[in-house]
């Protein structure tokens, strides 16, 4: 049976210019484009392309454009993780994959601190905190949006020195927890104090429930272990 051959080709993998070799499926692929009405030249050469090989690596056989096109994705990809490594290499731990992963919202009291662009009342019920790539995250619900569920606040990481994960009894903040814990709270067992230390020396105080300090320490041992990292000896 003579095979259909196509020149001016590409293979991705032999990075070369070849002689596409028409492959087993040709049929299915005429009957594809076949089954697409009313197709456009450009999507007829795609779906061509496709019954085309490489008759060397058999990898599949590309037109020049579509070559260029995916190796041009290829290098932006490319570019976005040697900017990603060489910005964790810089101290941006938080980039590193899987920091975050596992680590779920957490039910949240907000016990303020001192954050120029929020009134420090909002949020202080029903909050949740999340953490990301973006940083500490505040979600919830405050009067003036009528109970829309939103990012109130965020942290940059790159403003976060250390965490502390303190037992609400024992904390060197525990007046100031005892005075904005809402009525009939006090489960003490299951809470853990989150004190997030800034760059400019001031804290952000959470009042975390259904969770023990040393579970929420284990919780965010690779985000703790982050930030130790990058302070240094
Ligand atoms: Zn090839």
């Amino acid at each position: 049976m003579a095979q259909r051959t196509q020149g001016g080709m590409w293979c991705a993998s032999c990075k070369k210019p070849i002689m596409g070799v028409g492959n087993t499926h040709r049929f299915r692929n005429a009957f594809s484009v076949m089954a697409v009405p009313a197709t456009g030249g450009l999507s007829l050469g795609g779906l061509k392309s496709t019954s085309f090989v490489c008759p060397t690596c058999g990898g599949p056989a590309v037109t020049k454009a579509v070559a260029a096109r995916q190796a041009m994705k290829a290098n932006v990809q490319e570019q976005h993780e040697a900017d990603r490594r060489r910005k964790v290499d810089d101290g941006a731990w938080w980039l590193l994959r899987g920091v975050f992963r596992g680590i779920l919202p957490i039910k949240t009291l907000y016990l303020g601190g001192r954050l120029p662009t929020v009134d420090p009342d909002v949020g202080r019920n029903g909050t949740t905190l999340r953490l990301n790539v973006q940083g500490l995250q505040l979600l919830g619900t405050f009067l003036k949006l009528k109970g829309t569920f939103k990012v109130l606040f965020t942290i940059p990481w790159s403003d976060v020195t250390d965490i502390a994960i303190e037992s609400p009894t024992v904390s060197r903040h525990s007046q100031l927890i005892s005075e904005v814990r809402t009525q009939g709270h006090d489960d003490h067992e299951n809470e853990a104090v989150l004190i997030v230390e800034k760059l400019d020396g001031s804290e952000v105080l959470f009042l975390i429930s259904d969770i023990t300090p040393e579970d929420l320490a284990a919780t965010l041992a690779r985000v703790i272990e982050g930030l130790n990292e990058t302070k240094g000896p």
